[in-house]
């Protein structure tokens, strides 16, 4: 029953760092209001969070461990996106699919009355209600780009509503290749569409209408479905590391603004050609940085042969580049932080937002160049433009950091970002209220369903 009693539901995202963050934080805003959470995910995965649970969520989150089969070209330590070398994504997306035994295994032993799932997973739902229990997904996406993608499925010819998000020509070709790649992927068992136009059908969506207002009753409209924001996946900024505080020391002797975060994800890899211009780019504009450099697991390369000759020595203490994880949550609160070249993962952009930092978009692919189209609409950032072939120059990019650090571009967008943020927290509450009062009813009327057949 529902009634008086906690409810309990299982969360589940998809196995990339990207997406587990977010239901880390819808996970803890349920706990504070009385639910018993479960948080699955593969062993490799939950390590790598269990510091980001706080004490005071131990006895309301709950890791459940999930065992993907064991693949040659996949062990254990590459059952997460974080790092994955690229060409192995897909053989990710099979493995866990293969996990469906296990996962069904979760449910009947945990009884939860509610699953939260990712639409990467989609499979996670017939499971779910093959066990009588409602599934709902959650959606680590914005509203812009996810209505962009059903707009074209529903409306192909006509152009987009809102003309702020548009791709580049190169971009168009990306996006069309990786769609072909996702229709060859695409299995024939796969459960029903999530967008399929379905009035009953209730997303969660990590959005806020203090941000996508917009596209979130566009999304309504294409699909009738109920749309319901969570708010954004901000994480409190925590001490993730004692190795991080000699960075923190570091930015603190910096001035107020004066210094530019650059970092694209826990996912994607630069070229060799980004790196250099981005590296020249960086010791051209004469601005602090600090700059995250990773590879692909299996693929390090030491730092000085991946960076230009001389690089280090040459910018001295003007500058930091970290190999591989930064606290990012700790950089973007500080104070001396102006700015975040940022590949716009979803994550990222909410963060800069919420902790008031203007955003400079080097986006790559998926939904990252939307992501930046919607920022610049916000007036929140200034884009580092590629040439027609998408390659970026030094001079683009030194430049664009220097209007951002130092003139009155800058000033303006930090005005802005900061109005922003102050509405999104506002929200903040409101929002969560309304998901939580949906979530309730959905488990009252599955209990009714379940209970008179
Ligand atoms: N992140 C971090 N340190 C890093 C790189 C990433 O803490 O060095 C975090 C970042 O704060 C964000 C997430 O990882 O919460 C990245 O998600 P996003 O959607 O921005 O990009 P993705 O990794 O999915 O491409």
């Amino acid at each position: 029953g529902t009634e008086g009693s906690t409810l309990k539901v299982l969360m589940f995202p998809w196995l990339a760092h990207g997406h587990i963050s977010p239901y880390l934080t819808v996970s803890k805003k349920l706990a504070d209001r009385g639910w018993y959470v479960y948080l699955c995910s593969t062993p490799v995965n939950l390590n790598f969070i269990k510091k980001r649970i706080l004490q005071n969520y131990s006895l309301s989150i709950q890791l459940v461990e999930l065992h993907l089969p064991e693949l040659p070209e996949l062990p254990p330590s590459y059952h997460t996106t974080n790092g994955l070398p690229p060409h192995l994504n897909a053989t990710l997306k099979r493995a866990a699919k293969m996990s469906k035994p296990e996962f069904s295994r979760i449910l009947e032993n945990l009884k939860p009355d509610l699953l939260i799932h990712d639409v990467v997973q989609p499979w996670a739902k017939g499971v779910a209600n093959s066990h009588n229990i409602p599934a709902i997904p959650l959606i680590t996406f914005g509203a812009a780009v996810i209505s962009y993608f059903i707009h074209q499925m529903k409306k192909p010819g006509i152009d987009f509503r809102y003309p702020a998000i548009y791709l580049r020509k190169i971009e168009q070709q990306r996006l069309q290749e990786m769609m072909k790649n996702v229709a060859k992927d695409k299995d024939p068992d796969d459960d029903e569409d999530p967008f399929a136009e379905d009035p009953t059908r209730i997303i969660l969506l990590m959005s806020s209408s203090a941000t996508e207002a917009k596209y979130i009753d566009y999304l309504t409209e294409l699909t009738q479905s109920k749309y319901v924001s969570v708010g954004p996946p901000v994480q409190e900024p925590m001490n993730e590391d004692d190795g991080d505080m000699d960075l923190i020391d570091w930015l603190g002797k910096k001035d107020e603004h004066s210094t530019v975060y650059v970092s694209f994800g826990s996912e994607y890899f630069l070229t060799k050609e980004d790196m250099e211009e981005i590296a020249y780019g960086l010791e051209l504009s004469n601005i602090n940085f600090i700059w995250v450099v990773r590879f692909p697991k299996g693929e390090e390369v030491k730092l000085e042969e991946a960076l230009p000759q001389g690089f280090l020595e040459r910018i001295e203490n003007r500058g930091r580049v970290v190999s591989g994880w930064a606290p990012q949550p700790r950089i973007l609160s500080h104070p001396s932080t102006g700015g975040f070249v940022s590949h716009c993962g979803w994550n990222s952009v909410m963060e800069s937002i919420d902790f008031g930092v203007p955003i400079i978009p080097m986006p790559m692919h998926l939904d990252q160049p939307f992501n930046a189209r919607l920022m610049v609409e916000l007036g929140v950032a200034v884009e580092i433009d590629r040439d027609a072939e998408g390659k970026v120059h030094r001079e683009e990019v030194a430049q664009v950091i220097k209007s951002v650090i130092c003139k009155e571009t800058g000033k303006n967008l930090r005005e802005k970002v900061k109005d922003i943020s102050e509405n999104l927290k506002s929200m903040r509450q409101e929002e969560m209220d309304v998901v939580v009062e949906e979530l309730i009813q959905l488990c009252k009327n599955s209990t009714c369903i379940n209970s008179s057949s």
